[in-house]
């Protein structure tokens, strides 16, 4: 492999260049987004840079120089298709990139509020540091905020506005906090917490509408009739993975961009990595996408690394991590079917680890300000890997590299 094109220059994308240069790739590298600017990491978006704790200089991966110095060409432009038979990208500009290989980690876009009044000013979703620009400002002299969808955006976003003196009220559609990722005890351990901070949490409860004069967001309809006012309305009610480039180049999809325990598609010259791909789990047995940036990561350092010649089936624990105000919260493992939790510590001290368990097996852990029992549970759930006739069957596995 003599050029390797990514397309997407968030986590995954970044990572894949700096994790190239790393491996001692001599090649050209070439890092395409059609974000502005250098590449930044999201998750501070809705924490510490929301709260004006840091600026954009630390939300940036590397300064410009990094880029110079490691020979990798940052392209600021959207790739609008690709071309598999001559092995190139065209860009929206027209031009066209050679690849040898390439790597899509593209992300995913926000799903967006099918209401009507979605386009009225002062409705935010949070994906971009655009997005969060765009609503600092408005945090200033906000009076009440209505989040839409109790996930983990949408809390984190909750938390902030809370804390800086914003009458807050959170609908959601189902009936706990965070439901998909975390236990019925973590979710409930956030709810009190979030409700001690004057948080308002509307369960069973969506929205018909949103209401505005002038153009402006004056309040919402509740999907009970209840009209609640409000100047800032925020939305995190999950994401689409950009699955259309990959799609109309005839790659495969299926709730995401389709790829082997390798992380390669059907076309042997293309893998896809980070938010964007569904891959095969070893953990659960099944394909599975995940928005994270351990998942990011760890994808692209697999990819790197096979593309230098050090080929491995992708089998990385998942850890994720989100911060509340004083609550931090870390999960590592996958929590599906789990039929059995263990809560040590307590919820009331802001100190509990859930441990969940799958037919009498440890599938997460899940710890609320309590990161030893975090990196514990990341070291004994890494001990024991399920060995699975699919990862068994990869080229290039080798029993002695799994064992250790
Ligand atoms: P992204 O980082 O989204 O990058 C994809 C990039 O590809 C984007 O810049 C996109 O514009 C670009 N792109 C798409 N199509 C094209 C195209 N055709 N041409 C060129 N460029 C293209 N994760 C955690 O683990 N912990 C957290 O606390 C956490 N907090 C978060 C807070 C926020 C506000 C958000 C939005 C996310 C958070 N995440 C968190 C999730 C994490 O940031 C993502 O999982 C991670 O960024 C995924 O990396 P990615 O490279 O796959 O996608």
């Amino acid at each position: 492999v003599a050029s390797v094109v990514i397309v997407g220059a968030g986590q995954a994308g970044y990572q894949v260049a700096a994790s190239l240069r790393q491996e001692g790739f001599q090649g050209e590298v070439t890092l395409i987004g059609d974000e502005a600017g250098l590449p930044y990491q999201r998750p501070p978006l809705s924490k510490a840079y929301m709260l004006g704790k840091i600026g954009v200089t630390n939300l940036r991966f590397r300064p410009a120089e990094y880029y110079a110095e490691h020979r990798i060409t940052l392209v600021n432009e959207a790739v609008s298709a690709i071309d598999r038979t001559n092995r190139r990208v065209s860009l929206a500009s027209g031009a066209a990139i050679g690849y040898d290989h390439l790597v899509l980690a593209v992300g995913a876009h926000n799903r967006v509020l099918p209401v009507p009044g979605a386009d009225l000013d002062g409705v935010f979703g949070l994906k971009t540091m655009v997005d969060a620009d765009a609503l600092i400002p408005r945090l200033k002299d906000v009076r009440n905020v209505i989040v839409i969808g109790a996930g983990f955006i949408g809390l984190e976003f909750a938390a902030v506005a809370s804390a800086l003196g914003a009458s807050v009220h959170v609908l959601e559609l189902g009936d706990r906090p965070m439901a998909r990722a975390v236990s019925v005890e973590m979710s409930e351990a956030f709810r009190a917490a979030h409700e001690s901070w004057g948080v308002h949490l509307d369960f069973h409860q969506g929205l018909t509408q949103i209401e505005g004069t002038d153009g402006k967001v004056t309040g919402v309809v509740t999907t009970d009739g209840r009209k609640l006012p409000a100047d800032l309305v925020v939305f995190g009610i999950g994401v689409i993975p950009n699955i259309r480039l990959a799609a109309e180049a005839g790659l495969d999809i299926d709730n995401g961009i389709k790829v082997d325990a390798n992380l390669l598609t059907q076309d042997p010259s293309i893998s896809a990595i980070g938010d964007a791909a569904a891959f095969p789990s070893h953990l659960v047995d099944r394909y599975i996408r995940l928005e994270s940036v351990q998942n990011a990561v760890d994808q692209a350092r697999n990819v790197a690394a096979r593309i230098v010649g050090k080929p491995a089936p992708y089998s990385a624990l998942p850890w994720f991590w989100t911060d509340q105000r004083d609550l931090k919260l870390q999960i590592v493992g996958l929590h599906d079917g789990a039929d059995a939790t263990v809560v040590l510590g307590s919820a009331a001290d802001k100190q509990m680890s859930v441990l969940c368990f799958r037919r009498n097996q440890l599938v997460a852990v899940e710890t609320l300000n309590r990161p030893g029992d975090h990196m514990a549970a990341r070291r004994v759930l890494a001990r024991a890997p399920l060995l699975t006739p699919q990862v068994a069957s990869v080229e290039g596995f080798d029993f002695k590299a799994w064992e250790l």
